[in-house]
């Protein structure tokens, strides 16, 4: 049986990581002073788009979401249409992976977040109640971020901050601390979603490797270092009611990881006393992961056990990724789980870690 055999089944869902595009940074510059309009046509007006979709990668993007001179999900229309009405998700959430993150200048950073977050209110959010965003900041300075996430957390369209899982220096590290509390004073979860870098830092613990499926394969990796990272630097206990949200980190190796780092801080506890509790207890309580790109084989998708392993089916979101090609024939969803686990996969667990609007 295919998810195509079963019409309806997504009627209620929830995605929590869509992609939508800027298609030039020219529609950036009426949410841009003058000072930043001169600077960016001095330079060129360089777009900081990721090449997440490179043109001769047929698999890169879905092949119906590609137009001629846009990136893939630069067109709401299309977007909407390919996420909402034709799976039938009842709301999406926008992850705008525009590259603020990776440039040195921590004003122009923080200018184009704003930007890009006034950008996406009047053509994105305007356009369609179905649709929520995060609010893009700038990691390079958590101060100015703060600030951005104070200016957008009365607008209830915007559900989440978003942060590149690729960092400076380990998201747990008190120079992060702002950003966490900003988000935990309004309720807002802080999603961590793969990519970032740009800072000089390697994808692996290993260092540089030679191609991109090293890179790619060592996305996983870089999750655990944060979440180790988060818990032991105390930040779910300085913030009981903070909720971070891994995007597109897969979640398989998360049961080898809450297993050796119990064992660990069993033995070494002392170093961390603010971890009050087993770790294992800490991540089933703050974290949630979601779903696309799944990474377990296709001929083994027994999301069932996997999710026996984490010890809750709490922690999964609904997720397309679109407009990636993430899955085909088989759909968005493993077959294997019972009405009431594929409820809360499907949004009873997005409801309750998003403030979403009406
Ligand atoms: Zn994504």
């Amino acid at each position: 049986m295919k998810n195509s055999d079963r019409p309806g089944r997504f009627a209620n869902a929830i995605d929590c990581d869509v992609h939508n595009s800027i298609p030039s940074a020219k529609v950036l510059y009426p949410y841009l002073s003058e000072y930043w309009q001169d600077f960016m046509d001095e330079a060129g007006r360089p777009s900081l788009e990721t090449n997440a979709y490179p043109a001769n990668s047929a698999i890169a993007a879905r092949p119906d979401a590609r137009a001629a001179d846009v990136p893939p999900g630069s067109d709401p229309d299309t977007l909407i249409a390919q996420v909402l009405d034709a799976p039938g998700s009842r709301r999406a959430i926008l992850n705008c992976l525009y590259g603020v993150h990776a440039i040195y200048n921590e004003y122009w950073a923080a200018a184009l977040a704003t930007a890009v977050n006034d950008w996406m209110a009047a053509h994105w959010l305007a356009r369609d109640p179905r649709l929520s965003a995060s609010i893009v900041i700038a990691p390079q300075n958590p101060q100015s971020a703060a600030e951005e996430i104070e200016r957008r957390a009365g607008d209830r369209r915007f559900v989440q901050v978003l942060l590149p899982a690729r960092t400076l220096m380990p998201l747990g590290r008190r120079f992060y601390w702002p950003v966490y509390e900003a988000a935990a004073r309004h309720g807002l979860p802080v999603c961590i979603h793969a990519g970032g870098g740009g800072a000089g830092q390697p994808p692996t613990a290993a260092g540089w490797p030679t191609h991109y499926v090293e890179e790619y394969l060592a996305v996983a990796q870089g999750f655990q270092g944060q979440l180790v990272s988060l818990v032991t630097e105390g930040v779910f206990a300085k913030l009981p009611a903070l909720t971070v949200v891994f995007a597109e980190s897969g979640f398989t190796w998360l049961p080898a990881l809450m297993w050796r780092l119990d064992k660990n801080w069993k033995g070494l506890r002392r170093e961390v006393p603010w971890v009050d509790r087993l770790p294992s207890e800490i991540i089933r309580d703050h974290l949630k992961l979601t779903l696309q790109p799944l990474d377990q084989p296709n001929e083994l998708r027994r999301l069932v056990e996997t999710l026996d392993h984490i010890g809750s089916d709490e922690m999964l979101l609904f997720s397309t990724d679109y407009p990636h090609w993430q899955f085909d024939d088989e759909g968005p969803l493993p077959l294997d789980l019972s009405p009431e686990a594929e409820r809360k996969l499907l949004f009873a667990n997005a409801e309750r870690t998003y403030r979403f609007h009406a």
